[in-house]
């Protein structure tokens, strides 16, 4: 019964504190592990795509821009007008003029194409004449009727084996302000995509430009980093479908959208040179691995931490409640049983007895004039003459004998399955042992006897009873002059009266 109730505690004791554990660990990762996250996203949206954006921006502008301003110059230069108002008279002199433009520059091509003669001039000379009813030169014909001063186009290079290029196609006028040509550079459209495919390994996120209608006009080689397939236009891409109007129309903004199941992060702006929009995307998934990894990790450790700190309370707690066991059944100063653990052994041994008619005894004995070795050698000598007696006593019997502290110097025996001659004997035994001893204590023998009473257990008796009777025994031995043994007539022993 109380074993199993301590049992109980001890369980409900290691669940409380796998709970307080647990629930506090978990709460510690986990509020690390969202704050981050929180972090994370807040350090994409707010600082990590804007910086690419302003990267890619200003890289496009070193790359775009200049070619712009260059064709912007070439569109005033008063050689080429004055040669076209000449009457395009030396080719020699218009293409040393572009391959100028080009080799300085630095340019993929260089070209000029002429209203009057509709000839489209090159750093490699006359290329062509342009012509209305020819695909490939509807760009002109559109250059020539648009109102803005100029317009990027990206085409297939019919001087450079169709690689695919950005022109700027600028207007150019007279000094009356008549239309007269169009002039401009072409630039190789790989230079940007190497300096997307660069972006987008580097950084890990998507890059690519977005024309004003949605149509995605340049990419990296690979498509676009994170969005696995390639579109044609964002209206395409799974969660961008219904943001691209609010997008396309917003100067800048930042965004966030859902796809396959993944969070993304986008941010937008719009570029006025080019008149297309700038996307850098970034998938949440990529940025929280590591920090998911650290939670496993943190989950793992928290998880290990608990399951040593409860096997070790488990472990602490059995060491004392076996301590604690020990201590409420042993006495302190002998180490024998105590008194308390003997009436327990006693009334388990009386109903055994009276149940099953096994015999059992008691040997009652005190030590005889204790008081005067007290008062002579004082208190702690007469502290390790208990320790000694209890010493001869526990080597005195058998081990299934248990023998005990009854009180202050007298101690009691219990002996299983066993008659009173054999007791007598027992405790015979026992006081010739304690006699012949004479233990030294503070290096001078001592005369130690005792005195000793033996009953047996009738069945049915209460143990009081039991004891009473080997007590009297004991007051007998003591009146009959002590140092010897009294036990209950037996067959053999000469009983006085
Ligand atoms: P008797 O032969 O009649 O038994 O004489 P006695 O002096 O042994 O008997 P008494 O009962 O008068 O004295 C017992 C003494 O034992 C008195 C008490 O102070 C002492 N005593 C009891 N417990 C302890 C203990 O733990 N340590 C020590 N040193 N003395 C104890
Ligand atoms: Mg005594
Ligand atoms: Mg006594």
């Amino acid at each position: 019964m109380k074993s199993s109730r301590l049992l109980g505690n001890k369980a409900k004791l290691i669940t409380v504190l796998w709970l307080l554990l647990s629930c506090g660990f978990l709460a510690n990762t986990l509020v690390s592990y969202f704050v981050s996250r929180e972090a994370i996203r807040e350090s994409i949206v707010a600082t990590e795509l804007p910086l690419t954006s302003d990267n890619v921006y200003s890289e496009i502008q070193k790359d775009l821009v200049r070619p712009i301003l260059i064709s912007s110059m070439m569109s005033r230069d008063t050689f080429l007008r004055d040669w076209v108002m000449g009457g395009e008279r030396d080719i020699g002199q218009m293409t040393r003029y572009l391959k100028e433009v080009m080799s300085h520059y630095g340019t993929f091509t260089a070209f000029f194409v002429s209203e009057a003669t509709r000839n489209y001039y090159q750093a490699g000379g006359l290329l062509k004449q342009v012509s209305p009813d020819e695909a490939r030169d509807v760009w002109y014909f559109r250059v020539r009727d648009m109102e803005k001063p100029y317009e990027i186009n990206v085409d297939p290079d019919l001087a450079n084996r169709d690689k695919l290029t950005i022109f700027i196609n600028y207007r150019v006028f007279d000094y009356d302000h008549r239309f007269i040509g169009a002039t401009g550079v072409g630039l190789n459209v790989d230079a940007v995509v190497n300096l997307i495919d660069d972006y987008q390994q580097r950084y890990g996120r998507g890059i690519y430009f977005v024309d004003t209608g949605g149509r995605i006009v340049v990419a990296g080689r690979q498509g676009i980093a994170g969005e696995g397939a390639s579109h044609a236009t964002i209206r395409e891409i799974e969660g961008l479908r219904e943001q691209a109007d609010a997008i396309l129309r917003a100067g800048r903004g930042t965004y966030e959208y859902l796809r396959e199941g993944h969070r993304h992060f986008l941010n937008a702006r719009h570029i006025p040179e080019l008149n297309w929009h700038l996307f850098v995307v970034k998938q949440e998934d990529g940025a929280l691995a590591e920090l998911q990894r650290t939670l496993y990790i943190n989950l793992a450790l928290c998880a290990s931490i608990t399951l040593l700190v409860l096997l070790l309370v488990y472990l602490a707690i059995g060491r004392y409640q076996r301590r604690l066991e020990a201590m409420a059944t042993t006495d302190n100063l002998t180490g024998l049983a105590n008194r308390h653990a003997l009436e327990l052994l006693l009334d388990q041994g009386t109903r055994e007895s009276t149940r099953l008619g096994t015999p059992m005894s008691a040997i009652m004995l005190d030590i005889d004039r204790f008081k005067e070795l007290n008062d002579s050698r004082g208190h702690l000598a007469g502290d390790r003459v208990l320790q000694q007696v209890a010493e001869l006593l526990r080597g005195g019997v058998r081990n299934s004998d248990i023998a005990s502290r009854w009180g202050g110097e007298e101690f009691l025996v219990i002996l299983k399955n066993t008659r009173l001659p054999a007791a007598a004997d027992v405790a015979n035994a026992l006081r010739a042992r304690i006699e012949k001893a004479r233990p030294e204590i503070d290096g001078s023998p001592v005369t130690l006897t005792i005195s000793a009473g033996v009953a047996t257990y009738r069945a049915g008796e209460s143990k009081e009873s039991f004891i009473a009777r080997a007590d009297a025994l004991l007051y007998q031995a003591k009146q009959e002059g002590r140092n010897r043994v009294c036990s209950e007539p037996y067959e053999g022993n000469v009983v006085d009266g």
